[in-house]
């Protein structure tokens, strides 16, 4: 393979962002908030969002609302969001319980939940805005090319696959925030370890003969966790999860019957299951990188961690890490990627990043386990939880987004 041309001297920027999801375009934003250049890769072409902004109904915590607010993005919203007043989780068949409220932690709201199409159009409609933005789109990540000159110069090349063929920018500091299966993190050589949950989560949106009223329900059984979202349209969000194995035969099923299997699973705590609209299918897994930072370079939301979706966390926890690296690079302006800057980052990250990884294994190994001798272990963790002050004031800080060193933007409505 012949080596990439030099990037000419104009395709240069401080920092250069590879994708342009949820993390990378709220990474993005904050970026222009504070004054730094930025060159944004996406792979999807213009007039298409990414993918990932699909039906999938996102929980945004506490501390997500105030930053997208503050950050403009969430006043861009059409439709109505849903608010998360009460937490409710409870096991098929054990006697442990949860009922949380967010009243009795002086909130109106444990946060709220939204369609992650609609805040794909909303993180949209923000980047136009941008005046210090370069978006480079369709532009696939490559790889990393030589420098011209000396290694000293102090930067990097991203070589990226264009609409009119191969082009490469330099940049002092490259972000990874292309994904689960991230070809920055690989191509920095950054290992990562993976876990397949062996579930399959089916998401759509379900009316009931109750219409939402503020309570999130999260059902665990042993074959994959039930959740109703409480949306802002009358609709729950339904996330169904299911054994691997028995994928492809609830795929199949017709509307009916899939249903009539949910209620079957949940129960009758909201009434009658009504109808259900499409449904999409994720094969869960996690994925964790064994480093965030690497020389010149920072991976970020999915490209760093890959949680299962139980606890809500893989987006609120990306943003943490997109806001805290803006923090760390307006602390290093001059050299954005300096050694100092990442170490920064990395540090700040790590209370933050363990226990949410922690706490959204934990609730998944409690919907995955079946043997009996775990059941009741199980179910004593849920009875424990709601009869310790102290232990669910933690989990609801957790919830609300407020672990380790909290980015600012995330404590106040208004920054
Ligand atoms: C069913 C489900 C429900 C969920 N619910 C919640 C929830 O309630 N709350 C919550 O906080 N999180 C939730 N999550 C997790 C959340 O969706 C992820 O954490 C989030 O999407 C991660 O954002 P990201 O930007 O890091 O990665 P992604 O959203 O995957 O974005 C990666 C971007 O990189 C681009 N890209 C990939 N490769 C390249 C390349 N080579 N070159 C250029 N661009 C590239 C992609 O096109 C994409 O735009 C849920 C996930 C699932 C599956």
């Amino acid at each position: 393979m012949s080596a990439p041309a030099p990037p000419p001297e104009g395709l240069f920027h401080p920092i250069a962002i590879v994708g342009g999801g949820l993390v990378g375009a709220s990474l993005a934003i904050a970026l222009d908030r504070i004054g730094v250049d930025v060159g944004l890769l996406e792979a999807a072409p213009p007039g298409a969002l990414p993918a990932v902004f699909d039906q999938r109904n996102l929980s945004f915590a506490e501390a997500t609302v105030h930053a997208l607010t503050a950050l403009d993005v969430l006043p861009r919203l059409r439709a109505p969001t849903g608010a998360i007043a009460r937490i409710h989780i409870s096991r098929r068949g054990d006697f442990g319980r949860v009922a949380l409220n967010a009243a009795d932690y002086g909130r109106a709201a444990f946060g709220r939940v939204v369609v992650a199409r609609d805040f794909g159009d909303a993180l949209e409609a923000k980047l136009q805005t941008l005046s210090r933005l370069r978006r480079y789109r369709p532009a696939r990540f490559l790889g990393f090319g030589e420098m011209a000159g000396t290694a000293s110069d102090g930067g990097r090349v991203v070589r990226a696959q264009g609409a009119d063929g191969e082009f490469a920018l330099r940049a002092k500091l490259v972000v990874g925030a292309d994904g689960t299966a991230s070809g920055v993190r690989d191509a920095l050589g950054i290992a990562s370890d993976a876990h397949d949950y062996l579930q399959t989560l089916f998401v759509a949106r379900l009316r009931c003969e109750r219409a939402p009223d503020g309570t999130a329900y999260e059902r665990l059984t042993d074959h994959g966790p039930t959740a109703l979202l409480p949306r802002g349209d009358g609709h729950y969000g339904a996330i169904h999860g299911v054994a691997r194995d028995e994928a492809d035969a609830v795929a199949a099923l017709d509307d009916a019957a899939y249903v009539e299997r949910l209620q079957h699973v949940f129960g009758w705590r909201v009434g009658r299951m009504l109808s259900v609209g499409p449904r999409s299918a994720y094969p869960i897994a996690r994925v964790l990188a064994r480093e965030i930072v690497a020389s010149r370079a920072a991976v970020i939301g999915n490209a760093a961690q890959t949680l299962h979706p139980i606890g809500a966390q893989g987006f609120n926890l990306g943003l943490r890490d997109a806001l805290t690296l803006a923090e760390c690079i307006a602390e290093h302006r001059a050299d954005p990627g300096a050694e100092a800057a990442l170490a920064r980052y990395a540090q700040r990250r790590r209370e933050d990043r363990e226990r949410t990884i922690a706490f959204s294994d934990g609730l998944a190994r409690a919907t995955s386990n079946p043997g009996s001798l775990m059941r009741p272990l199980r179910s004593l963790g849920l009875f424990a939880l709601d009869r310790d002050d102290a232990l669910r004031a933690q989990v609801v800080a957790g919830a609300m987004g407020y672990r380790g060193d909290v980015p600012a933007l995330c404590r106040a409505e208004v920054a």
